[in-house]
């Protein structure tokens, strides 16, 4: 590192500065205050490790910070809550300076700014490769979270957006190209620079949503874990799936770090949902199955009906 640590800390606090009315102590003592509102608190946490969840060869450091916050911010739309702080902490290496690290902060706080959260601390320490870890706390009406395991035989089943435009937009990067298509650079912007769903997942709580997660793992594994938390089953009809138009169906049911929200929902509560999800934010919501008793997804398409297996990103397999 080219600078001293209290010298980039100081720096840091500056990108971060500024703090809502309900943190009484951010960035700069040795733990923030943050005076809780009259909801439920929503934590969650998300690491992202050089050589597993990126490769500094052709990732940016304000991408890296920016979708750093995005993934949590993803995890806490998929309660149906709205994000309020976050705290990040951040091994560096030799391999990268100050001017990296401001970014990859200038990036932290672009997301932040989108969403009116504040980053209230952090932590730094050298080590053998980069690892970002973001914590969001957010807030939800006190009980009204909406958790994997609500599912109910009957609801629809539906997903905001596009999928496997991420896992299309990763292999465009990976690969090498003089230009790229207006399709391909949003699939490369789908990956790189991932949008949270936090309106949307709102609005979908609101709506009477029984289950919600995020696809981050990818679609088929997601929607398997809902399933199985639940304790029912899921029939998908492929010719609805929202397939990114630079993305393959494998990209779109098993690519993953798609964040979109997959939900489950009274069907009586769909047509005025995705109205209201269009109007609000230009979002789409598809209707591509529904739940039933028993267990495990199942797909139809032109060869008929066959079990989904849940393909996607098993962090340990
Ligand atoms: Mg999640």
């Amino acid at each position: 590192m080219d600078v001293g640590e209290q010298e980039l800390l100081t720096a840091i606090g500056k990108v971060l500065s500024g703090a809502g009315p309900e943190v009484l102590v951010g960035v700069g003592d040795d733990a923030a205050v943050v005076r809780p509102g009259p909801g439920d608190l929503v934590i969650t946490t998300d690491v992202m490790v050089e050589g597993t969840h990126f490769d500094r060869t052709f990732t940016s450091a304000r991408d890296l910070g920016y979708k750093a916050v995005v993934v949590n911010l993803s995890d806490i739309a998929a309660m149906g809550a709205s994000p309020r702080q976050a705290v990040c902490a951040l091994t560096l290496t030799d391999a990268v300076d100050a001017a990296w690290t401001m970014e990859l902060f200038g990036g932290m706080r672009e997301a932040c700014d989108e969403h009116a959260l504040w980053m209230i601390g952090g932590n730094l320490a050298l080590g053998r490769e980069v690892t970002v870890a973001v914590t969001v706390i957010g807030e939800v009406a006190r009980g009204r979270a909406v958790t994997r395991s609500g599912a109910q035989v009957g609801d629809a089943v539906v997903v905001t957006g596009s999928l496997g435009g991420s896992a299309a937009g990763l292999k465009i990067a990976a690969g090498s190209a003089v230009s790229w298509s207006g399709d391909e650079r949003d699939a490369l912007s789908r990956h790189f620079r991932p949008m949270a769903r936090v309106g949307e997942g709102q609005g979908i709580a609101h709506a009477g949503a029984t289950g919600m997660i995020d696809i981050s793992d990818g679609f088929s594994l997601d929607l398997s874990r809902l399933c199985r938390a639940s304790g029912v089953a899921a029939n998908i009809h492929a010719s609805s799936i929202p397939v990114h138009p630079a993305a393959t169906q494998d990209q779109a049911l098993a690519g993953g770090e798609d964040y979109e929200l997959l939900a489950t929902i009274p069907p009586a509560a769909v047509v005025p949902l995705a109205a209201e999800l269009m109007e609000q934010f230009g979002t789409r919501l598809s209707v591509i199955g529904e739940i039933g008793p028993g267990e495990g997804v199942t797909i139809d398409d032109a060869a008929g009906r066959r079990t989904l297996d849940p393909v996607g990103w098993d962090h340990f397999a």
